[in-house]
Parts: C-alpha cells; structure tokens; sequence
C-alpha cells in the first residue's frame, strides 16, 4: 500500500502503528462508506513498544488497514520516542501531502501525555502550512497545495470537541480493527510484559469513551474532534436541526 500517486480526501496522521485505529478507526470506516478516499500515515514503525517487533508490527498495520478498508498506508520512518519537529520530518511529511493532497486530516491533539503524539501533532500543523508555500522545498518540483484542514482527535475531558462523528454502525469494525494489533492488546496466557495498553481492560475503555462521546450527539457510538479554526457553516437550520442530545 503506497502508490505515490493516490490521492486521497482524507489523511490520518498519527505516531504509532496503532494510533490511528484507537483514535479515528469508525470515522475513517464512516467516511469510507460515504465515498471518500482514505489513508493512514504512521510517523514511526513502533520500535519501542514493549511488546511485538516492527516486522510484527508492520503486518498487523497491513492487516488492520484492509479492515479499515484504507486506500493508503505508509510509513515515514521516524524514530520511535523520538519524534521531533526536525527540517527533515516536516519536509517528509510536506512531500507526502504534496504527493496525495488530502483536503482533510486526522490527527492528535496537542494536549497528549506522549511527547510523540504532541510533536505528530505539531509537525502536522507545520507541514500543512508550510506545504501550501510555493518556494518551501521547490526543488522537489511538487508544486504548491491549499491547506489542508485539519480535525484534532479529542480524548481528554479538558478539550471541549467542536463536533462528534456518529460511528454507531462501524463501532465492531473498529474493534476488529483495532484488535489486528494483537501483540499490543491482552492475550490470556502471554508471557510478555504488561503494559498500559495491554491490560484486559484497556479495550473496553476504548469501547466506553466511544459510548460515553456518543451520548453527548445520542446515538450509540461517536468519536470526537477538535478544530481549532471557526468552522465555516452554509446551513445553520440543517446543523442545528440534526439530533443531538441537549443534556450534554
Ligand atoms: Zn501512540
């Protein structure tokens, strides 16, 4: 998965292999069905985790794209715990979006715990900008694009979310999708170390924070955004009008 020349309306960009699946998995699977193009951009291979290997990794990442049912999955090889708005990780990233030209990304928030899922989010922001700048990186001869926009995934109670996506009807596709990363979540019996994210409960907090987000829109299932520019509404009677649950 990584024709050069695919272009794609919607483009998440996370840290680790898994990210993407914990964090946008039902709306990448909602837009898909709605006829948009979609892709995955995982910064790092991973390397660090405590479990699995990154050829491990590398095929659960595969496996896990196809469920998503992803046009595009590449990687930009960026080190592992060490992700860092360098030159050269904003310029990677500026030909990527040069090369695809999503109109909307997916991305961290910059409120996160994990130094690599801030500084994701910072080069994202970064590069969008700088991709729309004719003279930035002219000599790889790409040609300039507009910004594209983009939505911020919301986990923390802090963040108020500019809007939730009604995922109700691709919450077990996530879960299947998520669980293509086996060696990172709990399996009875395992002799590897514990960690946070493989602890038996893990998944289903997953589970319940999509629950939890759905309830504020009433509906079963919603995964959250943040964006930080006003959002630009043609129709305000046909947003306001779509159900929502007052109490939220
Ligand atoms: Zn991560």
């Amino acid at each position: 998965m990584s024709e050069t020349n695919q272009m794609l309306d919607v483009l998440a960009v996370f840290s680790h292999p898994d990210d993407a699946e914990l964090s946008v998995a039902g709306t990448l699977l909602k837009l898909k069905s709605l006829g948009h193009t979609t892709g995955v951009l995982d910064l790092t291979r991973g390397e660090m985790g405590t479990r699995g290997t990154p050829e491990i990794r590398a095929r659960e990442a595969e496996d896990a794209a196809r469920l998503l049912k992803l046009d595009l999955r590449i990687n930009l090889d960026q080190p592992d715990g060490h992700v860092w708005p360098t030159e050269e990780a904003r310029q990677a990233l500026v030909r990527i979006l040069r090369a695809h030209k999503p109109r909307v990304l997916l991305t961290s928030h910059w409120d996160d715990p994990h130094p690599d899922h801030t500084n994701t989010c910072r080069i994202v922001r970064e590069a969008a900008r700088l991709a729309s700048m004719r003279r930035y990186d002219e000599e790889a001869g790409q040609g300039a694009i507009p910004v594209p926009a983009i939505a911020h995934s919301v986990f923390s109670r802090l963040v108020a979310p500019s809007f939730v996506v009604d995922v109700s009807e691709f919450l077990d596709e996530k879960m299947r999708a998520i669980r293509a990363h086996a060696s990172q979540f709990y399996k009875a019996n395992s002799d590897e170390a514990e960690t946070r994210i493989s602890d038996q409960g893990f998944l289903q907090q997953i589970e319940w924070r999509m629950r939890y987000y759905g309830s504020l829109i009433g509906s079963t299932a919603g995964e959250a955004f943040y964006v930080r520019e006003a959002l630009n509404v043609n129709d305000p009677v046909e947003l306001l009008t779509r159900p929502m649950n007052i109490y939220s």
